[in-house]
């Protein structure tokens, strides 16, 4: 069975524009899945210690038939080969990280994943590339999107550049 899956990108070291670029490239060549769209690349400012560059965040939509745990073990695999470092600080600089949004319906609690994504509802730069790509998405508990985005406050949230766009595969 193909699930639809909601994936969060960001960056902020070692050319934040190309670690996303290639990390697209990666996940459309990962085993049962396919690249459906892609958000526009946003900036954003880091939510963790401020001293440390804006982030490149965008939002993807895949097609998988993997079970959860194994696209996490994959995204897991891809921030690696990118040079991500598990031994720094959580919230500090990385030059990859993959989150999971949603996992088609599904609510998920294991000690590896949780999905829907623990924080999402506070985060600008997880709901606003959401809502570019899916404006009436419903989370599984239904919520409403546009419901959690009056709350949220854009929080400098931009475009990355003047060449935003959403792509389509
Ligand atoms: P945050 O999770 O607050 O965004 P982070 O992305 O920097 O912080 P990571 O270091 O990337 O955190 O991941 C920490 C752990 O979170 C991973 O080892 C992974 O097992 C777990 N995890 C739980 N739920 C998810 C999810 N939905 N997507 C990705 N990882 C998850
Ligand atoms: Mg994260
Ligand atoms: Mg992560």
């Amino acid at each position: 069975m193909m699930e639809l899956v909601f994936l969060a990108l960001g960056s902020n070291l070692a050319d934040p524009l190309q670690q996303v670029d290639i990390a697209l490239l990666a996940l459309g060549r990962l085993p049962q899945t396919s690249l459906v769209v892609c958000s526009s690349y946003y900036r954003s400012r880091p939510m963790g210690p401020k001293n440390q560059p804006d982030y490149l965040n965008a939002v993807v939509v895949l097609k998988t038939a993997l079970a959860p745990e194994e696209l996490l073990a994959h995204t897991q695999l891809i921030e690696l080969k990118q040079g991500r470092d598990r031994q720094k600080p959580r919230f500090g600089p990385r030059t990859l990280d993959l989150d999971i949004l949603l996992f088609g319906n599904r609510m998920i609690v294991t000690s590896r994943l949780t999905v829907p994504h623990y924080d999402m509802h506070n985060r600008e730069f997880m709901l606003y590339p959401l809502e570019e790509i899916a404006p009436n998405l419903r989370f599984p508990d239904g919520t409403l999107l546009v419901n959690l985005l009056r709350n949220i406050a854009r929080n400098g949230l931009i475009f990355w550049d003047k060449t935003h766009r959403v792509r389509y595969w």
